[in-house]
C-alpha cells in the first residue's frame, strides 16, 4: 500500500522561494544594522544541557514549564533544543572565559529557536529570531541603545509603521519585592475569579499573571496595583533616564505598566514592540534587563540588556518581498559551441556576474528557460560568433539583440 507523502513535522515549515527571500531580509537587514551600533555576531549550539535553560527552583517561567523540547541522548544527557538564545549567550560569555574581560560586548545573533507550543499563524514550534545583548552594561544608556537599536531595524524593513515601543520598568529588587507582595495581595483577594492558570502564578510568580490573555483576567488586571507605586528613587531614576534617552534617540515610546518578563532574572527595563496587523500575535519584538542571568550561569555579576525577535513575524510584516535576483542565461546554438559556452559561463561568474547554462536542450529549449527563469539577457553563441570572436547579447526585457565582441562582454553585464 502506498504511504502517504511525508509532510513537515506539525508546527515546522519550509522556507522556499519568496518564503525564503523574506525570512532572509529580515535577518540581512538585522545584521547589517546592528553592525552599525557595535554589535558582533555569535552563533552557539542549537541544543544545550538542559540546565542552561532549566536553573533550578527559580524558574516557573511558562517556557521551563512547558514548551521546552527536551530528550534524553544516547549517553544518558538531559539535552534540550534551545527555546530561546539569552540563555545560550550568557552561558557561552561564562564557558568562554570572556565574561572576565573586555565588557561589556555586544552580540548579535540570528538562528531558529524550539517551542512546544500550539501552532497558529505567527507561532510555530520551529521559528527563528535575531536578537541582541549587550552584556556587561548596568548602565541605562545601554537599555536606550538596544532599544533604538531594534526600532532602526524595525524602520529600516519598513514595519515601524504601525508599530508602538511599550515600556515599563519591573524596578530593583526591593522594588520588585514590595511590588510583588502587592499582586499577591491583590490577586489573593480576588483569587475565585482568576482563570486556573492565574491562580498557578498567584505564589510562584505573580508578575506573571499580568501577561495573561484570559478575557476574565483581563478585567481584574485592569484595576491592579502598578509597579510605578512601589519603585524605590534609585529604580525610578532609572527609568527616567532610560526615557530621556529614548528621546534624544528618537525612539517613540508609550509606557505600558502591563508588560512583564516572565523570569526571576530581570529587573528594571521591560519592553515589547507590538504592531496592530499580527492580531494576537501582535508582539514582534521584546526585551528587557537582566542583571541576574550571568551569575545564574555560574559567572560573576553582570548586568545585562537585550532583545529578541521573531523573524516570521516581521517577514509576515515586510512590505515588499526581495526579488529573486535575475541570471544571465549563456545558449550556445549547438551541442558543437557548449564548451566555449562553459568558459564565457565561468568568465562572467568569475567577474561576478551571476550567468547559468541550461545542462541540455535545442537553443529554443534553452530560451525558453531563460525566459521562464527571468533571466535578464542571454548570451547566444554559435559557431559563426565563435568564428569572429563576438557574442550575441539579448536582453530579455527590451526584446533586442545585438552582436557584442567578447572582450567586452563583461563590460556591459556588469
Ligand atoms: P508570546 O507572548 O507571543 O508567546 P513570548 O513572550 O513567548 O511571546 P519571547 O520569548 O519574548 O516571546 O520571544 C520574542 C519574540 O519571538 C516574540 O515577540 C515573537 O515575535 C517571537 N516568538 C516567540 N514564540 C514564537 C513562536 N512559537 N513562533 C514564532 N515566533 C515566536
Ligand atoms: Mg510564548
Amino acid at each position: 500500500m502506498a504511504q502517504p507523502p511525508l509532510q513537515p513535522v506539525r508546527g515546522t515549515r519550509d522556507l522556499i522561494g519568496e518564503e525564503f527571500r523574506r525570512h532572509q531580509a529580515v535577518i540581512e537587514t538585522a545584521r547589517r544594522i546592528s553592525a552599525l551600533y557595535g554589535f558582533e555576531e555569535w552563533a552557539t549550539p542549537v541544543f544545550e544541557d538542559t540546565r542552561v535553560f532549566a536553573r533550578g527552583l527559580g524558574d516557573t517561567s511558562d517556557v521551563v514549564m512547558k514548551e521546552m523540547y527536551t530528550f534524553t541522548d544516547r549517553g544518558g544527557d538531559s539535552i534540550t533544543l534551545r527555546p530561546e538564545m539569552t540563555a545560550g549567550v550568557c552561558r557561552a560569555l561564562v564557558s568562554s572565559g570572556l565574561v572576565h574581560s573586555g565588557l561589556p560586548r555586544k552580540v548579535f545573533y540570528a538562528g531558529p529557536m524550539f517551542r512546544y507550543e500550539r501552532p497558529q499563524k505567527g507561532r510555530y514550534r520551529q521559528f527563528h529570531q535575531i536578537g541582541v545583548e549587550v552584556l556587561g552594561a548596568a548602565e541605562p544608556l545601554a537599555d536606550a541603545e538596544v532599544i533604538a537599536c531594534g526600532w532602526h531595524i524595525l524602520e529600516a524593513l519598513g514595519v515601524a509603521e504601525g508599530t508602538v515601543l511599550e515600556l515599563n520598568t519591573l524596578g530593583d529588587a526591593a522594588s520588585r519585592a514590595a511590588y510583588r507582595a502587592a499582586l499577591v495581595a491583590y490577586f489573593g483577594a480576588h483569587r475565585d475569579r482568576l482563570s486556573p492558570d492565574s491562580r498557578a502564578r498567584l505564589e510562584r510568580n505573580p508578575l506573571r499573571i499580568l501577561d495573561s490573555k484570559d478575557e476574565g483576567d483581563r478585567r481584574l488586571i485592569a484595576d491592579a496595583p502598578t509597579i510605578h507605586d512601589y519603585l524605590t528613587p534609585e529604580a525610578a531614576a532609572f527609568h527616567a533616564a532610560v526615557k530621556r534617552y529614548l528621546d534624544r534617540f528618537g525612539v517613540p515610546w508609550r509606557e505600558n505598566p502591563r508588560i512583564v518578563r516572565g523570569l526571576d532574572y530581570y529587573n528594571h527595563t521591560a519592553f515589547e514592540f507590538v504592531t496592530d496587523r499580527l492580531g494576537a500575535q501582535g508582539t514582534v519584538m521584546a526585551g528587557g534587563r537582566y542583571d541576574g542571568l550571568v551569575e545564574e550561569m555560574g559567572g560573576p555579576p553582570t548586568p545585562s540588556v537585550g532583545w529578541a525577535a521573531g523573524v516570521e513575524r516581521l517577514a509576515l510584516l515586510l512590505p515588499q518581498t526581495p526579488p529573486a535576483p535575475r541570471l544571465v542565461a549563456v545558449v550556445p546554438v549547438s551541442e558543437a559551441q557548449e564548451e566555449a559556452a562553459i568558459e564565457l559561463l565561468q568568465r562572467l561568474r568569475r567577474a561576478g556576474i551571476a550567468a547559468e547554462m541550461a545542462y541540455r536542450g535545442t537553443l529554443k529549449r534553452r530560451l525558453e528557460r531563460a525566459n521562464r527563469t527571468r533571466a535578464r539577457a542571454a548570451l547566444i553563441l554559435g559557431e559563426d560568433e565563435i568564428a569572429r570572436g563576438v557574442v550575441q547579447l539579448r536582453d530579455l526585457d527590451a526584446g533586442t539583440q545585438e552582436s557584442v565582441p567578447l572582450a567586452e562582454v563583461i563590460g556591459r553585464l556588469a
